[in-house]
């Protein structure tokens, strides 16, 4: 393969995709392999990368967390403590480093999505996107200006605490450390848990759908009052449900108490990038990492 070509990696719990692109978007090559040990893995990953023949200009890995995103850190790029059997203090970024000798950027899967669809997805020429997605979990990345923000970590947004919905009082939440925060109350795994299904399989007038969107109604009026993104982009299987976002809207304008800034049509969006979202992730990475 000749020209400047990224590797991308889009690691998951369950499996990993790897993609060779350009900047422009283009993808020559891509496969998925199976999450097994780090060895397995990663080891399978950069034999695949080196197959592919191409001259690698940068390495872009959007991946599952925690993470310790401290460039600080001695342990920067290496996974944080994680129920995941095997995976705790793995680095992601040695295999690659070492074997293709170019830079390697890390972030989560989250922060990824939300570079790219600020870069080329349904925040494309605005400044500020907010990118939440509420699926298995829940995670929001906020990116102002073209930067992702960062503290000590990457933002953990799933996990602030919520009024609760009136006729949702006595479910305590799926959370292992809040019971009823964000995630708690919202994800897939709590409506299943409540309602034995997801929100999408729920009979007509079933009340979920109403209490799911009301829970993420005030939690986007809580992270427009923090951020005032100009755009909140929506992802995950929770938000894709028919309907949803509209519910969603409507939410988050009452919660807001006639406060919100914009029309509630154009801040809260679906995205924009289709099923190459992980692997563009990663290319949004790779690309900051060259001057
Ligand atoms: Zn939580």
């Amino acid at each position: 393969m000749k020209g400047a070509r990224y590797g991308l990696i889009e690691a998951g719990g369950t499996k990993f995709v790897l993609g060779v692109a350009d900047a422009e978007r283009t993808i020559f090559a891509r496969e998925s392999i199976p999450t097994s040990t780090p060895e397995e893995t990663l080891g399978a990953a950069a034999d695949w990368f080196s197959a592919q023949h191409a001259d690698y200009t940068a390495f872009g890995i959007a991946s599952f967390g925690p993470l310790d995103l401290d460039p600080a850190s001695p342990a920067f790029g290496c996974v944080r403590a994680t129920p995941k059997p095997h995976w705790s203090g793995t680095s992601l970024i040695a295999p690659f480093a070492g074997r293709f000798g170019v830079p390697v950027a890390i972030d989560t899967d989250v922060n990824g999505a939300a570079l790219a669809e600020a870069r080329w997805g349904a925040g494309e020429g605005h400044g500020s996107v907010l990118y939440l997605t509420i699926g298995t979990g829940i995670g929001g990345g906020f990116c102002s200006q073209g930067q992702l923000l960062r503290g000590l970590s990457h933002p953990e947004m799933g996990h602030i605490r919520l009024p609760r919905h009136p006729d949702d009082l006595d479910f305590a939440g799926t959370c292992p450390f809040h019971g009823d925060c964000l995630e708690g109350l919202a994800c897939g795994p709590a409506v299943i848990a409540r309602w034995g299904m997801s929100l999408s399989e729920l009979p007509e007038g079933h009340p979920g759908k109403q209490i799911i969107a009301w829970y993420i109604g005030n939690a986007l009026a809580t992270f427009q009052t923090v951020m005032e993104p100009a755009r909140i982009v929506l992802g995950g299987g929770v938000t894709a449900t028919p309907g949803l976002i509209e519910l969603v809207r409507t939410e988050a304008l009452a919660a807001n108490g006639g406060y919100t800034v914009g029309k509630i049509d154009e801040l809260i969006v679906p995205p924009g990038l289709g099923d190459n979202a992980g692997l563009l992730g990663a290319l949004a990475l790779a690309l900051t990492s060259i001057p």
